[in-house]
């Protein structure tokens, strides 16, 4: 009980901290965009000094979209609600993931039930799933298989998303999910596992991880579905 309490002391000082930045940096960003807007409107530029100002926006374009997805966790709107076809957006991400996976010989299986759809925010599944299979692609740097299978049950649909990477101790994995918590030194953040929780909260769905030191790890999804029509 204690460390729930700790953990959540834990969740809302982040959630603060989020917030404060998400706000006090957005800003700034906002408006050194408006400056390399004003920019571009000058006559006579250089082809060069208009692409730099074009490369500035696009950059600071890419920040407020790191600032939205990544530090609103703090209050996960849900505003733009839509169908999502699960097989499809698994895709997208498995592309965007795909160097990754390369790199340490990671290789992505897919078993995806046809009809699997969802009303949700597209941008925030992305969001969770994208942490998630990173986790399983970076459990094993000296390669292996991600198992991704979707399911339909009557008014649910399962996403399970399996490595068999380095796997988690029970230690491990009761702090899976707490912020700032990462055994991955500087490479990690510590925050994808916590966005990942606070987004299929927000979804009203379910995860249930099962872990096993050496062996592997499984996270398993459960959404409500929404009918098409
Ligand atoms: P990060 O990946 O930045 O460390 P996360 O919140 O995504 O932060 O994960 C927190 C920690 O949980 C990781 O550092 C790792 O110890 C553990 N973890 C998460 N997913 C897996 C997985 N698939 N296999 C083994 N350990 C995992
Ligand atoms: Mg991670």
């Amino acid at each position: 009980l204690r460390d729930i309490a700790i953990k959540s002391k834990k969740l809302e000082a982040v959630e603060h901290m989020g917030a404060a930045i998400s706000h006090e940096v957005r800003n700034p960003l906002t408006s050194a965009k408006g400056f390399f807007q004003l920019i571009q409107e000058q006559e006579n530029l250089s082809d060069k000094t208009r692409e730099y100002a074009f490369i500035g926006i696009s950059e600071l374009n890419q920040a407020e979209r790191v600032i939205k997805d990544y530090l609103t966790f703090s209050k996960p709107t849900l505003n733009k609600m839509e169908q999502i076809e699960v097989s499809k957006e698994l895709d997208l991400i498995l592309s965007i993931l795909q160097p990754l996976a390369n790199q340490s010989s990671v290789e992505i299986v897919t078993y995806y039930e046809d009809k699997g759809m969802l009303l949700g925010d597209r941008t925030k599944f992305h969001q969770c799933f994208i942490n998630v299979i990173k986790n399983a692609i970076e459990s094993m740097p000296n390669g292996g298989i991600v198992t991704i299978r979707t399911n339909t049950f009557e008014k649910n649909v399962s996403i399970m998303i399996e490595d068999e990477g380095i796997g988690m101790t029970k230690e491990q994995l009761e702090r899976l999910g707490e912020p700032y918590y990462s055994t991955k030194d500087y490479k990690g953040t510590g925050l994808g596992m916590m966005v990942v929780y606070s987004i299929v909260k927000a979804m009203k769905g379910q995860i249930k991880v099962h872990s096993e030191l050496g062996m592997g790890t499984t996270c398993e999804f459960h959404f409500p579905t929404e009918n098409k029509n």
